[in-house]
């Protein structure tokens, strides 16, 4: 039966919910622990990816590290990085999609968010051909979609830089089975903070339904306004959770909203998928 789902309510949360959520929360909270072993890679690409330079592109040229390589498995991996006279290490999601079997390719993407007076800014401002210091294998269990392999229905959030690993998992293939329905709901504050418009046709064109949701848009913007949670609540009408399955990334408070209100419906918290 279609149903269109109730107010969510935090007060009708079980007690185990609210364990579990708090423990999410945690895990989000903690960074990831820094590598014991490192390497150097040299950059082959730095471009802003959004009209704004808010967000960079970034590539890493790998062709002397196939073990770095062949340790990239599953689509929300990330990578350690160690950038010049930077006091401590940041992590970044891959945005390429891991090798196919055949093709191991030569280099990882990155999509980076330029913070100024940051490490991250560092890795924007490089060169191609500058080194840079990276873990020496790629960190992170990824999306476990193993988890969520019965679901007919999948609702993946995603906002601001955490759109890099959604790309990776859309183009490794998430989706392309006829079977399975995923909305992407993708947040950003205007156009000119939105990377990856021009990746869209050929995501719809592997069966993505894109959402965009502006929180800031310009007066000519017809589409979903707001957060994500907002646009995920005005349009969603079915939730039918035994058969649905969620993948979120992005902002903590997103992560932790998203998860409250499908949990508040019915989602159990193992189908709720991060990377982190
Ligand atoms: C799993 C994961 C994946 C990510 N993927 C991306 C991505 O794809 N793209 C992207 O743009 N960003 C990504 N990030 C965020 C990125 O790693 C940085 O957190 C971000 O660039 C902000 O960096 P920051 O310098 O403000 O410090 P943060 O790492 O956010 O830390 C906040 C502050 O804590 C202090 N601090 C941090 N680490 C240490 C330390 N080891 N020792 C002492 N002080 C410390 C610093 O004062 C720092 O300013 C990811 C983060 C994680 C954990």
């Amino acid at each position: 039966m279609l149903l269109r789902s109730p107010p969510r309510r935090l007060h009708l949360l079980r007690p185990h919910h609210l364990r579990v959520l708090s423990n999410a929360a945690a895990a989000l909270a903690t960074p990831p622990p820094a590598p014991t072993e490192w390497t150097e890679a040299p950059v082959s690409a730095v471009r802003a990816a959004t009209p704004d330079a808010s967000l960079f592109h970034v590539s890493l040229d790998l062709s002397s590290h196939p073990s770095l390589l062949a340790s990239h498995l599953a689509a929300g991996q990330f990578l350690p990085f160690r950038l010049p006279s930077a006091p401590y290490p940041i992590f970044l999601a891959i945005s390429s999609p891991p090798p196919a079997s055949s093709a191991l390719p030569k280099s990882f993407d990155f999509l980076v968010k330029r913070l100024p007076g940051t490490p991250s800014a560092r890795l924007c401002d490089l060169c191609p051909g500058d080194l840079v210091g990276v873990g020496g294998s790629v960190v992170g269990r990824g999306f476990e979609v193993g988890r969520i392999s019965d679901a007919r229905e999948v609702l993946v959030f995603a906002t601001g830089s955490g759109i890099s690993p959604i790309r990776s998992l859309i183009e490794s293939g998430f989706g392309e089975n006829e079977n399975i329905d995923v909305s992407l709901f993708y947040g950003a504050r205007n156009l000119q903070r939105m990377a990856y418009q021009e990746r869209f046709d050929d995501w719809e064109s592997r069966g993505i339904k894109i959402v965009p949701v502006l929180s800031r848009p310009d007066d000519q913007w017809t589409g979903q306004r707001g957060y994500v949670q907002n646009a995920f609540s005005r349009t969603k009408k079915v939730v039918n959770p035994s058969s649905m399955g969620a993948i979120l990334c992005g902002h903590k408070q997103m992560s932790e909203e998203i998860t409250r209100a499908l949990v508040a419906d019915g989602m159990s918290i193992d189908k709720i998928l991060t990377n982190f």
